[in-house]
């Protein structure tokens, strides 16, 4: 029997192969029976190429042809013709031709299938992760894989040409301080004792410096056991770096220089460097976040001092008790009651703050608000002291509470009446340097400091304070469009200085040293200064894909709640592995 071979993908079918003979290999994504005629369209993953039978022909094509059904997979030769001009589609690249086909062979057969692949989107996703295999034939999915990996091409690419290394670094390692919940994994030959998979290579990398490689990267795979949250996966991928000798404008030049050459490669664009830069504290007074979405304004203004002496006795207190009040002015836009109500429920059930309160500013000057009664009679002259834009019409919504939870909960409705007003553009990126952190914070519940960024931060200011909530560490983090792209540190290149943070940190000695021992001493013998950063992959390509979800940008990723139903993981083990590991499951779930 003939053996047929692909000279072609099914999207890749053009003029210049117009009268040829060629072959195709594929997926049946449609089929119609016109009794005479059979149409098929072929798939695969460059694209659709329409098959044409005509069964009057021969009667083996008649009796392949009767068999064939949805998704079963085809090898097809025969000439390329140019389609009549009325059955010309324009909506696939090959639209204008189709292959009259000579001979057919079913490669595969496919059963009914457990959902159609065009419209997975609204299948319960569940089922589509059981057959994610399936779920991988649309389009959609394929492009997001593929922008996937010419993304890591692109960075791969870059870093080479600026003599980074590609170094992996162990997965069964010690458990690492990024603040979440390790996976273990127990040990066979080592009896009752654990890896843990890394959270982060921060360890490893930093010692990958003392051995004196200069620049490190590393496409990581990172773990961390954390509980449900959304676009949280527990393993997930970071674009890992290292580099000694070097200051933090160094680590940001080539990060931009990653992004710059995302852009160039695959959408051809080019992109504006350098990316803004702004102090933390400077975007959360402004914007009520670490992370704002800086395509629109609406910055939130402090007015405390305004609201000080009025007889709003709910604001007087909050100030009176250390508070602040905090307003953001929507300019130019009549609020509709119902508008304001939806408003004040979304303020309601997800800001945890008193209450909302608005000021309308009319076209007269006057103040429209539940309160107006309340305030004195100069209160727009002196609001227009505060927020000059307020000469204009407009709305003024107030949040009053200690000041970082009342900025949080503006900084959430700016997001609210940034998407609410249609202020952000979809198509662009907006990409935001946000630099010295605070190097610690306070957890009120344990009495203890944590790092903010980790342990091996360095400081930016002495610590020699007794406001250590005020020193700023050397650490910076890559925002766009209100997503944290990712984030890094100069790091502590020095033992004593190493061992001040963890007694900061309430890291006792012994702990330090049954921890963190081996790097305690390697900063003992020779350690370069040296700095890094990690990008998040998986938003990065959701960013770029333009999706909401990260299980769509990860081929085989799990669901929320950290299953993968295709292949039933996490499941039991077999009592001999348990054995071998010396474990017993209490509970054993069937
Ligand atoms: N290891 C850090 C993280 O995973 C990144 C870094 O400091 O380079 O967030």
């Amino acid at each position: 029997m003939q053996v047929l071979k692909r000279s072609v993908y099914c999207g890749l079918v053009d003029k210049n192969l117009l009268n040829k003979e060629i072959t195709l290999m594929g997926w049946v994504n449609k089929r119609r029976d016109l009794g005479n005629l059979i149409f098929i369209d072929l798939r695969d993953n460059t694209g659709i190429m329409q098959l044409v039978l005509n069964t009057e022909k021969s009667q083996e094509l008649i009796n392949i042809a009767q068999e064939i059904r949805q998704e079963f997979v085809l090898a097809a030769t025969g000439i390329v013709t140019k389609r009549a001009p009325e059955a010309v589609n324009s909506k696939i690249n090959t639209g204008e031709f189709e292959l009259t086909v000579t001979n057919l062979k079913i490669l595969s057969k496919s059963k009914a299938l457990p959902f159609q692949i065009d419209e997975a989107e609204n299948v319960d996703e569940e089922l589509r992760l059981k057959y994610r295999y399936l779920d991988l034939r649309r389009k959609r999915m394929h492009d997001l894989i593929s922008l996937r990996h010419k993304v890591i091409f692109a960075i791969r690419e870059f870093l080479n040409s600026k003599n980074f290394l590609e170094i992996e670094t162990p997965l069964l390692s010690k458990s690492t301080p990024e603040g979440a919940r390790d996976f273990l994994v127990p040990s066979r030959l080592q009896e009752g004792k654990f890896y843990a998979l890394p959270q982060s290579p921060q360890i490893y990398k930093q010692l990958l410096m003392a051995s004196g490689m200069d620049k490190y990267f590393q496409i990581a795979k990172c773990f961390r056991d954390e509980d449900f949250r959304a676009n949280r996966q527990p393993e997930f991928t970071q674009i890992d770096m290292e580099m000694s000798f070097i200051e933090q404008d160094d680590i940001i030049n080539i990060t931009e220089g990653i992004f710059k050459n995302i852009f160039e490669k695959i959408y051809n664009k080019p992109l504006n460097l350098p990316f803004a830069r702004r102090s933390y504290q400077e975007v959360f007074s402004k914007f009520g976040s670490d992370k704002p979405d800086c395509r629109f304004g609406l910055e939130i203004q402090d007015v405390t001092n305004l609201f000080e002496h009025t007889e709003l006795k709910f604001l007087k207190s909050t100030i009176e008790d250390g508070g602040k009040v905090g307003a953001i002015f929507v300019k130019n836009h009549d609020f509709s009651r119902s508008e304001i109500s939806n408003l004040e429920n979304f303020a309601k059930t997800n800001l945890k703050v008193a209450g909302l309160l608005t000021l309308k500013i009319t076209d007269s000057k006057t103040i429209e608000s539940s309160v107006a009664k309340f305030l004195p009679t100069n209160f727009i002259l002196e609001l227009q002291k505060f927020i000059p834009d307020t000469k204009s019409p407009g709305t003024i919504f107030i949040i009053s509470d200690k000041f970082k939870n009342a900025w949080e909960a503006l900084g959430r409705l700016r997001l609210e009446l940034g998407k609410k007003l249609n202020l952000i553009n979809d198509n662009e990126f907006n990409f935001l340097w946000v630099t010295d952190f605070p190097m610690f914070e306070w957890n009120e519940e344990e009495k203890r400091f944590y790092a903010t960024h980790h342990p091996f931060t360095a400081p930016k200011d002495s610590l020699d304070t007794k406001n250590l909530e005020n020193v700023r560490a050397h650490a910076y983090d890559i925002v766009c469009n209100g997503e944290e792209m990712g984030g890094g540190s100069i790091r502590i290149h020095d033992s004593q200085m190493q061992s001040k943070i963890f007694e900061i940190l309430g890291i006792s000695k012994k702990e330090a040293e049954y921890k963190f021992g081996f790097l305690l001493e390697a900063q003992e013998l020779g350690f370069p200064p040296h700095g890094g950063l990690a990008l998040g992959l998986d938003r990065l390509i959701m960013l770029l894909g333009h999706t909401d979800s990260i299980r769509d940008v990860i081929a085989f990723p799990k669901t929320q709640s950290g299953i993968c139903p295709m292949m039933q993981t996490p499941s039991s083990v077999d009592e001999k592995q348990l054995q071998e590991l010396n474990i017993k499951v209490n509970k054993k779930q069937v």
